[in-house]
């Protein structure tokens, strides 16, 4: 079996192909990086389409139609069955640390993922904090296929990145995703992956580049691979993602494309 559609990157737009993966789909906005949510976004359409997966509303303060927090125990498996190595996204419309995801659904998606041991499987949260918890409870030894992240969108949520430290991980890294003001607090010691996005659709909010360029030569300073998504605007690549004249694809060591490179 092959997997479906491939992205490029995680589900938001970059230069990395990757396969998404949602054992849990919906969620609710946790910050303010969570306004323009794709995923909510997307949702709607694809219960307006009928996908039986998105047929349950949210609450409609924090979510919306077709994303309220739902699993999906028949997609556990999916993944021992793709035969060839692929790079994972796991939860592109979910956040599988949400709170009503039950602990022993959590220890189903992680076991999947050691006994699919040749894909590598990545991981984004806005809700560390459970993260760390519930990794170090069930997997306090890490998994070296799973990378392991969160997203800082502003300052004041910089304190996310001191749980994820706390996260028994082999790869951890930042979604500085929409990156909505500078991080003049961020510390990246620990960290082995940065990658930075600006916002994009109807009513965007804009990126300084400096904001951009900070967290760059920060990245540079300390040797982190660090990836520039997009500047963002009306539509994902309506900014194009040129940064001071060149593009940035830097990826961790421990990626390899399917073909070995
Ligand atoms: S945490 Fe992620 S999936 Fe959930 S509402 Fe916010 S942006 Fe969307």
């Amino acid at each position: 079996m092959t997997p479906g559609r491939k992205h490029a990157h995680p589900g938001h737009g970059g230069q990395i192909e990757t396969v998404t993966w949602n054992p849990t789909s919906g969620c609710d906005t946790v910050s303010p990086g969570c306004e323009r949510c794709y995923a909510l976004i997307f949702a709607k359409r694809l219960k307006a389409m009928g996908n039986p997966g998105y047929q349950h509303d949210g609450d409609p303060r924090t979510s919306g139609p077709g994303f309220a927090l739902t699993l999906h125990p028949d997609r556990l498996d999916r993944p021992l069955r793709w035969r060839t190595p692929q790079l994972v996204f796991v939860d592109s419309m979910s956040d599988l640390f949400h709170p009503r995801v039950p602990d022993d659904f959590v220890a189903a998606v992680l076991d999947t993922m050691r006994r699919a041991e040749r894909h590598t499987f990545f991981t984004l949260t806005k809700r560390p904090a459970r993260m760390a918890h519930l990794l170090n409870r069930l997997r306090p030894e890490p998994l070296p296929n799973a990378w392991w992240g969160t997203t800082v969108e502003d300052n004041d949520h910089t304190r996310r990145c001191a749980r994820l430290l706390a996260t028994p991980a082999s790869v951890r890294f930042l979604s500085l995703q929409p990156l909505l003001g500078p991080l003049p607090d961020l510390d990246l010691t620990g960290i082995d992956w940065v990658y930075v996005g600006g916002e994009s659709g109807t009513g965007h909010r804009r990126m300084h580049p400096d904001w951009v360029r900070d967290i760059r030569d920060r990245c540079t300073v300390a040797g982190i691979p660090f990836l520039f998504k997009q500047w963002g605007g009306r539509t994902r690549n309506a900014g194009g993602r040129v940064l001071d004249g060149r593009t940035w694809d830097q990826t961790p060591p421990a990626y390899r494309n399917p073909d070995g490179n």
